[in-house]
């Protein structure tokens, strides 16, 4: 009965609710709500199943040449994953094996607290200030690594590339990851920053800006040097971790810069819009880069709204979290779900 004992214990990471009934407003895990490229389903479409015999092409050959042409980088800088958090929870395992404690800001994803349990890596979480932005003071002391999500999630608040690059200017002995999961909405990338330094792991998904959430894409861009210890790291797990019909999905959608773009815009419009009538109801929000609004009401409580909202089957998120419990975080939908959501809290407030 001690097998137990030699169990390794984690405390997994809690996803947004993927509700099974259909009609309802899903604003809680910052989908993209237009499909993806146009391309995706011609190449869906007219796959050839008789491939999946075969193992996929293990270096992920074809989505690799794609990103690293679209991001101005060779193919010997770009890795690719099931996802972003397959990605990032490689380099965890890659990157941060020292003793020291890696560090990263206290309101931030919550899967970074997740991997560092899992992989047994200590960690030190640093205070975001009252407007919820980072204190560079805070990563210039000794460290194991760094991971900060820029835009951060799920604050929405973008910090400033040339902040970014004190911080990893200032620690050459550590690996600094930026997770861009959001940057398409407004940032501005760090990728520029790759070419000047090694130490440098910049992360981006096709979940939120691609549309591909469900097809599970996510990419690495860095150093060759990184590059190449993530792929020992990876041929040392899985060696086929991207499926035959996402690598073919995948370089669709990046041909397609597009549609890309008009999709983005599409969301940050919508975003745009969605920050007036917020503001008009008498919410309160750090500015967003992200295709959601991390927003607080000044009188009514996050718990009471969240609730109504999930009674009108509105999903958003919230978190019964130190800081943040007056929060939700309301991702961006099409502008006929955002209306709706709008005309009911506008009721809603008007009521209590
Ligand atoms: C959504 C998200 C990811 C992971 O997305 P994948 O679907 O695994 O690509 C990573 N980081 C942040 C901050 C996210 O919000």
């Amino acid at each position: 009965m001690n097998w137990e004992n030699n169990v390794r214990r984690v405390e997994p990471y809690v996803a947004g609710e993927q509700p099974r009934k259909q009609n309802v407003i899903k604003l809680n895990t910052n989908e993209c709500p237009y499909p993806p490229a146009p391309g995706v389903e011609t190449v869906l479409h007219g796959f050839d199943y008789d491939i999946l015999r075969k193992y996929p092409d293990p270096d992920v050959s074809l989505l690799v040449n794609a990103l690293a042409k679209r991001h101005g980088l060779s193919d010997r800088q770009v890795f690719v994953g099931v996802g972003s958090d397959d990605v990032l929870a490689m380099a965890f395992m890659t990157f941060f094996n020292s003793k020291k404690p890696i560090l990263f800001p206290d309101i931030t994803y919550s899967f970074y607290d997740v991997w560092a349990e899992l992989h047994r890596i200590p960690y030190e979480c640093q205070p975001l200030d009252e407007y919820f932005r980072i204190r560079k003071e805070d990563y210039f002391k000794e460290n194991g690594g760094i991971v900060i999500a820029n835009p951060n999630a799920p604050t929405g608040v973008l910090a400033e590339v040339s902040m970014l690059e004190e911080i990893i200017k200032a620690n050459p002995d550590s690996v600094v990851i930026i997770d861009e999961a959001y940057v398409d909405f407004g940032g501005e990338s760090c990728v520029p920053l790759i070419d000047k330094y090694e130490n440098l792991l910049v992360t981006q998904t096709f979940s939120k800006s691609r549309s591909m959430a469900g097809m599970r894409i996510g990419y690495a861009m860095g150093s060759e040097k990184l590059i190449g210890y993530l792929n020992n790291v990876k041929f040392s797990f899985n060696s086929y971790t991207m499926n035959a019909a996402a690598i073919a999905a995948g370089t669709a959608s990046v041909e397609d810069e597009e549609y890309f773009q008009d999709t983005v815009a599409k969301v940050v419009a919508t975003r745009e819009r969605t920050k007036n009538e917020l503001s008009r109801l008498g919410f309160v929000f750090p500015d967003s880069k992200t295709n959601f609004i991390f927003a607080a009401h000044k009188t009514v409580p996050a718990q009471e709204i969240f609730d109504a909202l999930r009674a009108e089957e509105i999903y958003v998120r919230h978190w019964n979290k130190p800081r943040i419990s007056n929060y939700m975080r309301i991702s961006i939908g099409t502008d006929e779900e955002m209306e709706k959501v709008i005309c009911f809290l506008e009721k809603y407030l008007a009521a209590v």
